[in-house]
């Protein structure tokens, strides 16, 4: 029998209504023949409402306990699917993921997943029961809770796929597939029939929030081909698989906005060897991730060093620097910008594509204040209130409006 993995987000079991209605579509499938093992999330909001408890007692919970509050939110859910399909008459049965061998490292609230032996899903699938498994959660070698991480289901549906030799994995969430931006600012954004792992990642990195990162990763590692689709309609979604030669003609395949960056204008450090190590050295230690930057050339001595980081990481970011050089610099106030990128793997092999988004930006006017390229991306800064305007013109210009990408 073909096996499919079939991971449900926290909107699409975001209530007892939600819960019904998926319970029914895994009967469906489960009766046409397919062994079935279903991951799920907490309730959307579950997680997060679970987070500001443990924060309503203490600034700073320690990571053990958060692991064993927020794993609870996923255990609601398992128990919940399972009776909802015993109402509709399917043998189901609920698993944690300690219950279900997911074993990882000590890293509460960001744990690794070092193994996966399944447990006893492989006999109560043979019995034809529907599993469903708790996302998000393991146990460490030394028997503890483990969480992995905000978004953290994805992993389990991805892993769990590749640990049990799936055939199928199918990642449900509320949109329906990956688009050529976002449909909210973008109208004629078109939904992308087929995206490598490498694509969709840089498109998360860029501002598109479609899965987890790591678990994309991982499914690159595993080679774990799986597709991104809605419980809410059945319409097909987008595959993501390993880069196909057939892929390359499409020079972009999507345009991402991020809305969430600052920059942040250091000026006058010293003009020499080691200054740009020493700066992102600390502000790394900080635990902010910089995206782009831009050094001046020196001027007697001194230079100006400019860099963007997550908005919610800019007085971090800053006090690592103060901390370094003290009032030998001026840290310019961080200013809020958005960041516009374009990606595809056609970038390696066509020419040409940063001219025409730079063409398509300066036709409309918006003035770019920061570059950023990689093999198969191309990001701008750009102020925040041009940057949906800048998505239309960018989609525009590579004609991703006009036919189903991909195709
Ligand atoms: N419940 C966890 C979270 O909200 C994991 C997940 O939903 O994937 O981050
Ligand atoms: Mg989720």
């Amino acid at each position: 029998m073909a096996l499919v993995v079939k991971k449900f987000g926290g909107t699409s079991v975001g209530s007892i209504d939600r819960i019904k209605v998926v319970a029914k579509r895994i009967k469906t499938d489960w009766e046409s023949g397919q062994d079935v093992i279903v991951v799920v999330s907490a309730r959307a909001g579950v997680t997060n409402e679970l987070i500001n408890r443990a924060r309503s007692l203490s600034a700073v919970p320690s990571d053990r306990e958060m692991d064993m509050l927020l794993a609870v939110g996923e255990q609601e859910t398992i128990a919940l699917m399972a009776i909802a399909l015993q109402s509709l008459g399917v043998p189901a049965v609920s698993r944690t993921g300690p219950q279900a061998g997911i074993v990882t490292d000590f890293a509460h609230t960001r744990a690794r997943i070092r193994s996966i032996n399944g447990g006893d899903i492989k006999e109560r699938l043979a019995e034809r029961n529907v599993v469903i498994v708790a996302g998000f959660q393991g146990i460490s070698e030394r028997g503890q809770v483990t969480t992995f991480g905000r978004g953290g289901s994805d992993l389990t549906g991805i892993a769990l796929a590749a640990a049990l030799d799936a055939e199928k994995c199918e990642i449900y969430t509320d949109v329906d597939g990956v688009y050529t931006a976002d449909p909210r600012i973008v109208p004629d954004a078109q939904k992308i029939q087929e995206i490598s792992y490498e694509e969709l990642l840089e498109l998360a990195s860029s501002g598109s929030k479609v899965m987890q990162a790591r678990a994309v990763e991982f499914a690159q590692k595993y080679n774990v081909t799986f597709e991104v689709r809605s419980s809410f309609n059945h319409n097909t979604g987008t595959i993501v698989k390993a880069e196909a030669p057939s892929m390359e003609d499409v020079v972009v395949s999507g345009v991402a906005v991020d809305n969430n960056q600052a920059k942040i204008v250091v000026r006058n450090v010293p003009d020499r060897a080691g200054t740009a190590a020493k700066v992102f050295q600390v502000i790394s230690e900080a635990g902010v991730i910089v995206d782009m930057i831009v050094q001046n050339i020196g001027h007697e001595g001194k230079a100006n060093l400019t860099f963007t980081v997550p908005r919610d990481d800019i007085y971090k970011a800053e006090k690592a620097v103060k901390q370094l050089y003290g009032d030998e610099v001026t840290l310019s106030a961080a200013d809020e910008i958005a960041k516009i990128s374009v990606v595809g793997i056609g970038m390696r092999s066509h020419s040409g594509v940063a001219a025409a988004f730079f063409a398509a930006l300066a036709e409309t006017g918006i003035s770019i204040q920061l570059i950023n390229t990689s093999e198969i991306k191309i990001s701008v800064a750009i102020k925040p209130e041009e940057a949906d305007e800048a998505a239309r013109a960018v989609h525009d210009a590579f004609g991703l409006g006009d036919q189903p990408n991909g195709a």
